[in-house]
């Protein structure tokens, strides 16, 4: 369900739909219980509007919100955290490796986008572009690991699920008594202009099966998604798949630009995007970086200089150079 209006999903649980741009619409959630309220992530500084129209279809006065739970620690999830936590008192929730990024946007902004200066610019142009998206620093005042919870009163309980892959710490959430999982970006978009991009394949890989083995083991039967539209169970699996073969698709892209002669960061990240039609950005370099990094690792490629990579075949000697 796409909708500009706030709607309720299933009784409880509320969604209002923010489009950042014309690929990218982000869903904002909010859950209701007896005891006060939830919010799913923060969104951009400027979500806020949303999010108050959001609160006030659901009837939840700012004395109400009591938690801002975080996905993780992506600028467009943690926008409107300090302007709401100053306004309501709610507390913020969030993994304990995400709390760095929350707390000091100058790292957050640092790390996520210019990670590399050496081959994308930290210029004034690229800090102009970013610095909107960026709110003001937040307190976190709970960290919490996987299966913690957080209780709203009755049986509305939202329990903490670590999803590592998208990034080192990202949490989804689950609520027992209407079976909804809450989810951030570990189910990654597939279809931009831009990588939306992935630190730690494996881990992401072992995340989506997760996911798989949840929904089916507990029965779940709404999946609301920060960039895609909220669906079934079944919906959902088939999400998953497409999801897993996209990631098949980046692994043999960036690591079928490799061969025996030693192939730069730079041109691997270039060809990458050439070959699956995204623009050079900074999320996709370190989403190249990431495949390149966990080839070595597992003996698939080697590390011949300074971001200088070869392909191994399996018997660990350099593979042939294509004629
Ligand atoms: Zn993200």
């Amino acid at each position: 369900m796409a909708c500009d209006d706030p709607v309720e999903l299933v009784p409880g649980v509320w969604q209002i739909r923010q489009q950042l741009s014309e690929e990218v619409p982000l869903y904002l959630h909010l859950v209701v219980g007896p005891e006060g309220a939830a919010l799913v992530d923060g969104g951009l500084p400027f979500s806020l509007p949303w999010i108050e129209r959001l609160m006030a279809a659901a009837g939840v006065g700012e004395d109400d919100l009591r938690f801002l739970l975080n996905t993780h620690a992506h600028h467009d999830h943690i926008g409107a955290f300090a302007e709401l936590r100053a306004r309501t008192g709610a507390r913020v929730v969030a993994d304990p490796a995400a709390v760095r990024w929350i707390e000091d946007l100058e790292v957050n902004l640092r790390e996520f986008a210019l990670h590399r200066p050496d081959i994308i610019a930290d210029s004034p142009q690229l800090r102009a572009e970013l610095a909107p998206t960026f709110g003001r620093p937040c307190h976190v005042d709970v960290t919490i690991t996987d299966g913690g919870a957080v209780r709203l009163g009755g049986p509305v309980v939202l329990e903490a699920v670590r999803l590592p892959g998208h990034v080192e710490g990202e949490l989804g959430w689950l609520e027992r008594s209407s079976r909804t999982l809450l989810l951030g970006d570990i189910v990654t978009g597939t279809s931009w202009s831009f990588f939306h991009g992935h630190l730690l394949p494996l881990q992401l890989r072992r995340s989506l099966r997760r996911l798989r083995a949840l929904t089916l083991d507990e029965g779940v039967r709404l999946v609301c998604l920060a960039h895609y539209a909220s669906r079934t169970a079944a919906e959902f699996l088939d999400l998953l798949i497409e999801v897993e073969r996209y990631l098949d698709q980046v692994t043999d892209t960036v690591e079928g630009a490799l061969d025996a002669t030693p192939r730069s960061l730079t041109e691997v990240w270039r060809r990458t995007c050439a070959q699956m039609g995204r623009i050079e950005e900074f999320r996709g370099l370190a989403m190249v970086q990431a495949h390149l990094r966990e080839a070595v690792a597992a003996g698939r490629a080697r590390c011949v200089g300074p971001d200088l990579y070869v392909a191994l075949r399996s018997d660990g000697r350099p593979a042939a150079s294509p004629l």
